[in-house]
């Protein structure tokens, strides 16, 4: 079955609104490329990097602008050279759509290091820089349809609840890759998540999963509960001075994942929490600096890290791995139509801890 919409019924930002809200509107699809698939959407997830675009926090927004980068649906239509992915299937598509196939990094599957990737992440950051979309920007999953290269659909494994795998595309697999790359479930490990929200209680679910000893450090204790349920082993609460918050702490963690942004990342008070060379990993589109003391880091051979995403084979074992341990992401369900109280109920802290949108007239269920 050949590509079929010319164009896409889609929720875009009403022009000049602010704070932006969005609308429904048919905006032109990508040009169709022989190795695409259109994808009936079912659900999308929220994520933080959707409402700072929005918000004008990682430039002007773009014209016809599609965010949303949490996407799973059904597939509709292959094209001739689409790959391992046939019609009928449920797939999910993260923030990245495209990257180069030919450089290293694409030929040894790490396509999120591509110089010529194309991230779908807080439009206008990427464009497609090959075939026939050339110079396109590529559309997210706010939509009733998604179009893109089979080799960022993800097949959904059938344990696992579509809507709930939504969330696992963006802020799972932002977790789970660094957690893999410095070796959880290697070697026994001592995880520290520092701040337990959208990614902090997936990270938490995912190092125990991987073998880890983990350790939630939060603000205050309004998280305890939550960290423990999550599988967390030790719960520490922090203050406005975390040098006697982790007093009895030294030493204690092998790899400490970092997912909050507060307006100054106090980076050097984390790092006596490290055992000797172990790594201090921030995730996330930190925007603003931070300063870090390299004598901090000095005596405990410390490294720091950033890290974002991960390619399309870290989603599949991430996936397989949420299915044998039965990860789960901790979902609120809003209608397509309630999209921009979705946004606004965002805005004002509420996700405990991810939001994902339902096309119930595709199919998604609010139940
Ligand atoms: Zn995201
Ligand atoms: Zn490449």
């Amino acid at each position: 079955m050949s590509l079929q919409p010319k164009s896409i019924k889609s929720w875009t930002p009403v022009a000049n609104s602010s704070p932006a809200t969005l609308e429904e509107r048919d905006i032109p699809a990508k040009t169709p490329a022989a190795d695409d698939v259109d994808v009936k959407v079912l659900y999308c997830g929220v994520c933080a990097s959707d409402v700072t675009a929005l918000d004008g926090e990682s430039g002007p927004l773009v014209e016809n602008a599609v965010y949303g980068h949490e996407v799973v649906g059904e597939v509709v239509a292959v094209g001739p050279e689409a790959e391992g992915i046939k019609v009928g299937d449920i797939v999910g598509i993260g923030a990245q759509s495209d990257c180069c196939r030919t450089c290293e990094f694409c030929e040894e599957h790490n396509d999120q290091f591509c110089a010529k990737n194309t991230f779908s992440i807080s439009l206008p950051f990427g464009k497609y820089q090959r075939g026939p979309a050339d110079g396109e920007f590529p559309h997210g999953g706010f939509a009733k349809f998604w179009r893109g290269p089979s080799r960022f659909a993800v097949k959904i494994p059938s344990g696992l609840d579509p809507a709930v795998a939504a969330p696992l595309l963006c802020a799972g697999v932002t977790v789970y890759s660094p957690m893999l790359h410095y070796g959880v479930g290697t070697r026994a490990m001592r995880v520290g998540v520092v701040g337990i929200g959208g990614l902090g209680h997936l990270a938490i679910q995912f190092a125990k999963a991987m073998g880890a000893r983990v350790t939630a450090i939060s603000r205050g204790t309004g998280k305890k509960d939550d960290a423990l349920a999550l599988g967390a082993d030790e719960y520490i609460s922090t203050s406005s001075d975390l040098a006697s918050d982790f007093k009895g702490h030294e030493r204690s963690l092998d790899l400490i994942i970092c997912t909050i942004n507060p307006p100054e990342l106090e980076a050097s008070s984390y790092i006596p929490l490290l055992r000797p060379r172990g790594t201090f990993v921030v995730l996330g589109l930190i925007q603003k600096d931070f300063t870090l003391s390299p004598m901090a880091l000095l005596m405990g051979a410390s490294g720091v890290a950033a890290s974002a995403i991960g390619s399309p084979d870290e989603l599949r074992q991430m996936f397989d791995l949420a299915v044998k341990h039965n990860i789960r992401p901790w979902i609120t369900k809003y209608n397509f139509d309630d999209v921009n109280l979705a946004i606004e109920d965002f805005r004002a802290g509420k996700p405990r801890f991810r939001f994902v949108l339902v096309n119930t007239d595709n199919g998604g269920s609010m139940a």
